[in-house]
């Protein structure tokens, strides 16, 4: 059974259909990348599996571990292991960054508990800081980020390096990135592809949502890749399907008018 099994979603917002049918398993330790269209519902499908109370599920499944989430709070899915890396962070003034990663840290290992092996226990709130510190310098992010409020007055460039940070830190099952490399200059998508690959060490699985081939050349691994059209995958191959995206576009696929 894999870790977590999506069936045959269908997701509608303001009674108009948004996911029409969409479904993906993802096992711990593999790596997909979703492409496709603007409009296409990729950012749909990550809201949708955190629990975003705007979209309502008309039909289909959300299993982790065989069992179904649809009717858990995004807090409960978070602590069964599920990040979502935001394709737009949004600023929260008077939470204090460093404050929401200890608390954020110690509700997940609280929750998960002795399944996974390589979770550190932090006694004091030093150890935490120099801990959170090393992957600071991981991603290239000033450890001075950590006194300010949650991404308030971020770069949109500190805005991704500080959304894979925290999925670094946090260690979850399975990390959904929604664009991370969008809007970064070639350094900061390196960072970004760095911090992915050290995901991928600690045998998480991970779905990197882009429109380019070029963050996945810099992954250690990249199982599947699939195109996303109309609110569900339409196709999957390796990572040849992504360079061939990237050199093509989409209009050999005959999706023209998935604009709509
Ligand atoms: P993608 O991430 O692939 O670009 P999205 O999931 O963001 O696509 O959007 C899919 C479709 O759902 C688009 O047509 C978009 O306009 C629509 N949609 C998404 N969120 C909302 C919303 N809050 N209200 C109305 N329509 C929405
Ligand atoms: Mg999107």
């Amino acid at each position: 059974m894999p870790f977590l099994e999506i069936k045959d979603l269908h997701a509608s917002i303001d009674e108009k259909e948004i996911l029409s049918g969409f479904s993906l398993n993802i096992e711990k330790g593999e790596v997909h990348a979703i492409m496709g269209p603007n409009g296409s519902g990729k950012s749909t499908f990550a809201n949708v599996l955190l629990g975003h109370p705007r979209y309502s599920i008309k039909s289909g499944e959300i299993l982790v571990e065989g069992k179904s989430i649809l009717g858990l709070g995004t807090d409960e899915r978070a602590n069964k292991g599920l990040f979502l890396g935001f394709q737009y962070p949004t600023e929260i003034s008077g939470v204090g960054y460093s404050h929401f990663l200890r608390n954020s840290y110690n509700a997940l290992s609280k929750s998960l508990g002795q399944e996974q092996k390589n979770r550190e226990v932090f006694l004091t709130v030093k150890e935490f800081h120099e801990y959170v510190k090393r992957n600071l310098d991981e991603v290239g992010l000033d450890p001075s980020f950590l006194s300010r409020y949650l991404n308030e007055g971020f770069s949109g460039g500190e805005k991704k390096r500080s959304e894979v940070m925290q999925m670094l830190v946090l260690k979850p099952n399975i990390a959904v990135l929604d664009e991370p490399d969008s809007g970064l200059d070639i350094d900061a998508v390196r960072a970004v592809a760095g911090a992915i690959n050290s995901l991928i060490d600690t045998g998480a699985g991970i779905v990197v949502i882009t429109h380019y081939a070029r963050i996945l050349r810099y992954l250690n691994k990249l199982d599947r890749v699939h195109i996303m059209a109309k609110g569900k995958i339409i196709k999957s191959g390796d990572k040849e399907l992504s360079e061939e995206l990237e050199s093509r576009g989409y209009g050999w696929l005959g999706l023209e008018d998935t604009q709509d």
